[in-house]
């Protein structure tokens, strides 16, 4: 697919950072070229449409979650819901500790964002080992949303963060070895 190339094509890698071992996959260029980004949101909107047929909500994660989350909502004519790293959302949140490659991070939701029985889907810019978005998924099943599925760019295939989301119906656009 021609498609899947434009966007492949502006997606770069960076040895070594952030720390020694690490190859970053940097979406930078991809958001610098408008028609590059028009159609990665093009390729996940027909993945979405065809796989989801009624969703309330687009999740997406902080902070390259929200760059894709965004522009994929309006498309779909659908709200979106931040999910935020800990101390940045006012308000009653319910918030979520996992364990990273190196340390811990904390993540929030808004207890009001989404009621109960609501569909989201989740979106991100990267998936590796999973931890981030298998938080995400366990949040939304605490305000007893439906995750319907879970969605991102990149998949980093060696680390089979996919096999923590269990059951959830998880799509990546670009995948790695
Ligand atoms: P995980 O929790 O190990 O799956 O890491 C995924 C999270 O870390 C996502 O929010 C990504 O934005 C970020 N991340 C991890 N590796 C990379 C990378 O190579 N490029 C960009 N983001 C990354």
């Amino acid at each position: 697919d021609g498609r899947l190339r434009a966007v492949r094509d502006r997606v770069r890698s960076f040895p070594d950072f952030p720390q020694p071992g690490v190859l970053f996959r940097d979406i930078s260029p991809l958001l610098k070229d408008p028609v590059a980004f028009r159609t990665l949101i093009d390729l996940l909107e027909d993945h979405v449409r065809a796989s989801f047929p009624k969703i309330d909500f687009v999740v997406g994660l902080d902070s390259r979650g929200f760059l894709i989350g965004t522009p994929l909502a309006q498309r779909l004519g659908i709200g979106f819901v931040p999910v935020r790293k800990k101390g940045k959302l006012p308000g009653a949140t319910e918030s979520i500790s996992y364990s990273l490659e190196y340390g811990r991070a904390e993540l929030e939701i808004q207890s009001d964002a989404v009621e109960a029985g609501q569909k989201v889907l989740i979106v991100d810019d990267l998936l590796a080992t999973g931890g981030t978005m298998r938080a995400a998924c366990e949040l939304l099943k605490r305000l007893k949303a439906e995750v319907l599925g879970c969605l991102v760019i990149i998949e980093l295939k060696a680390l089979k963060g996919s096999e923590k989301l269990n059951s959830i119906p998880f799509y990546s656009l670009l995948q790695y070895d």
